[in-house]
């Protein structure tokens, strides 16, 4: 696992010519935090620290630039340009591209398409080069959202819809990305593990189903709160704003954080998330009642057929 070194960034950070350095990690990088900020003092920085929550690269403390010259984002690319104001650290995580040979008696086509998450990034030429040693032709398409080739995002899945492709295989952790990338595309989807070499194939029929069940509990609903997250890199109110119009009982909701606990203190009978994607998809579990995708909620208010799902994506 990797960051970059403290000279290199403090070296980027004096290009910037900034004297104060504000820090902000998402949760998995947080213990790196101390360790960080103590290099960086040594370097001459007068250095604070975001201790708020953050969950992604859309999630930047840009109030710390109130107390400090340039935020530094760790463990994320960036979604758009980099502000001004903002250096983005990435960190990548290293893995040998020959766990792909566990993958490759699920594969069924010759020619794929290979995506990964934001850790893996740096081997995908790696990992397509040992495929090619296989008789396999990996193809990669660019992203959105800032994404680079081969790139997927928890809401942004462009880089899965590669031209040509006959079935797709996922790279990285975790069930939400490829289960995404199954959505997305209609492929069928390998999903490796890279780290226990577990590999399988994805059933989105099954996740259906269960999104589904809740989109038709969501319908005995008195009222439906429309969660609108004041994050900018998540904003959806316009979106928000439209649908409102269209349902009598829905009532557009600004929130920061969205948590369990404010949802059952709101007291409606079910939301619909405009926020980050993920949080209707993965964090379902946790909540009181149901939270449906806008997408669910066109189906709900018959605006979209129901054979129509789509995946909830923000690029
Ligand atoms: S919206 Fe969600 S998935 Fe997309 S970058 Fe932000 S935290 Fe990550």
């Amino acid at each position: 696992m990797s960051l970059t070194g403290y000279s290199e960034l403090a070296d980027r950070i004096r290009h910037r010519g900034a004297r104060v350095v504000a820090l902000q990690f998402p949760a998995g990088l947080k213990r790196r935090a101390a360790e960080m900020a103590g290099a960086l003092r040594k370097e001459g920085f007068e250095v604070i620290l975001s201790g708020d929550p953050c969950y992604g690269a859309c999630d930047l403390a840009l109030e710390t630039l109130d107390y400090a010259d340039v935020l530094v984002h760790f463990g994320h690319t960036p979604i758009e340009k980099e502000p001004q104001r903002v250096l983005y650290e990435p960190f990548y995580v290293d893995f040998d591209p020959e766990v792909l040979g566990r993958a490759l008696p699920l594969l069924r086509s010759q020619t794929i398409g290979l995506v990964t998450t934001a850790q893996h990034i740096h081997l995908i030429g790696n990992m397509r080069e040992f495929l090619a040693k296989k008789g396999i032709h990996a193809l990669v398409t660019g992203g959105s959202r800032g994404c680079a080739e081969g790139q997927v995002l928890g809401c942004a899945f462009s880089a899965a819809r590669v031209p040509g492709a006959e079935e797709i295989l996922f790279v990285g952790t975790g069930v939400f990305h490829p289960l995404g990338v199954q959505l997305a595309t209609g492929l069928r989807v390998v999903a490796l593990d890279p780290f226990s070499g577990e590999a399988g194939e994805v059933d989105g029929q099954r996740f259906l189903r269960k999104r589904m069940a809740l989109l038709e509990k969501a319908r005995s609903a008195e009222q439906i709160g429309l969660l609108v997250s004041t994050k900018p890199g998540q904003n959806r109110y316009r979106k928000a704003r439209d649908l409102a119009s269209r349902a009598e009982n829905a009532f557009v909701i600004l929130m920061d954080e969205i948590s369990p606990d404010e949802l059952l203190n709101l007291g409606f009978g079910a939301y619909v998330n405009f926020a980050c994607p993920r949080l209707a998809y993965d964090d379902q579990v946790r909540f009181p009642v149901p939270v449906l995708t806008p997408q669910e909620f066109e189906i709900l208010l018959g605006i979209r057929p129901f054979g129509e799902y789509q995946v909830d994506e923000l690029g």
